[in-house]
């Protein structure tokens, strides 16, 4: 869970029991990021630096990733045939990394990992309206009623759902940009597979504020607390 009360988060992290957490409290033997903690309701996180008696109940630090997916690789941690997107991390927390928003084995582009389950949840929330751009290239030529119908929403009969506006700009016959708030399974394949239009290549170029900006394929960067304050 996202957070835990002081006092359940002792009872599971130390021999002492939520009733004996009042005790250590009062004789200052738990510090929360350094502080005394004041009280067994105090709220904690899996981020929060927690001591007890001078020795650390939990010391994970927050990890945050961009990669620049290459084709052929697959949005998984775990994969008996393909690479996956963790094989291309190299990162001493990499194996308590999870994927925010997975993108096919075809599709190229910008995938976000973390350790931070609250962060991804919060930039996957269809309520968050995060824009997700992606660069299509399709089979037969795109015309201005796509764009209209886009936005308009297309009917998912298999989810009974009909997709959020969308944001289609048209830059050649073949290719164009889709903005999404939302990620539905194949998504944009399946939008244009209403117009009866195979995607050929897909690349997804952003995901709210986070681009590939100086990431080759198959590279990754650590974001800064800075830069992922905003979903926190
Ligand atoms: N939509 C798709 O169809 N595939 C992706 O990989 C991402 C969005």
């Amino acid at each position: 869970s996202r957070t835990s009360r002081l006092d359940r988060f002792i009872s599971q992290n130390s021999e002492f029991s939520r009733s004996e957490t009042r005790l250590l409290i009062a004789q200052k033997r738990i510090l929360l990021n350094g502080q005394a903690a004041h009280s067994v309701q105090q709220k904690v996180s899996q981020f929060t630096h927690i001591m007890l008696d001078g020795a650390c109940l939990n010391d994970k630090q927050p990890v945050y990733i961009r990669l620049h997916k290459p084709k052929g690789v697959v949005s998984a941690t775990k994969d008996t045939q393909h690479t996956t997107v963790l094989d291309l991390i190299d990162h001493p927390q990499k194996s308590e990394l999870h994927i925010a928003g997975r993108l096919d084995r075809n599709t190229t582009g910008l995938v976000l990992l973390t350790n931070d389950g609250a962060w991804s949840r919060k930039i996957s929330l269809p309520e968050t309206k995060l824009s997700k751009t992606y660069e299509v290239t399709v089979s037969k030529p795109i015309t201005c009623e796509y764009a209209e119908a886009f936005r308009k929403g297309i009917y998912f009969q298999y989810e009974g759902i009909t997709t959020q506006p969308a944001q289609l700009v048209i830059t050649s016959d073949y290719t164009a940009r889709l903005t999404l708030v939302e990620g539905k399974y194949h998504q944009v394949k399946r939008m244009f597979g209403y117009f009866d239009n195979e995607v050929l290549a897909l690349h997804r170029t952003s995901v709210g504020e986070y681009t590939l900006v100086g990431l080759a394929e198959g590279e990754s960067s650590v974001l800064t607390s800075e830069e992922v304050r905003h979903y926190q």
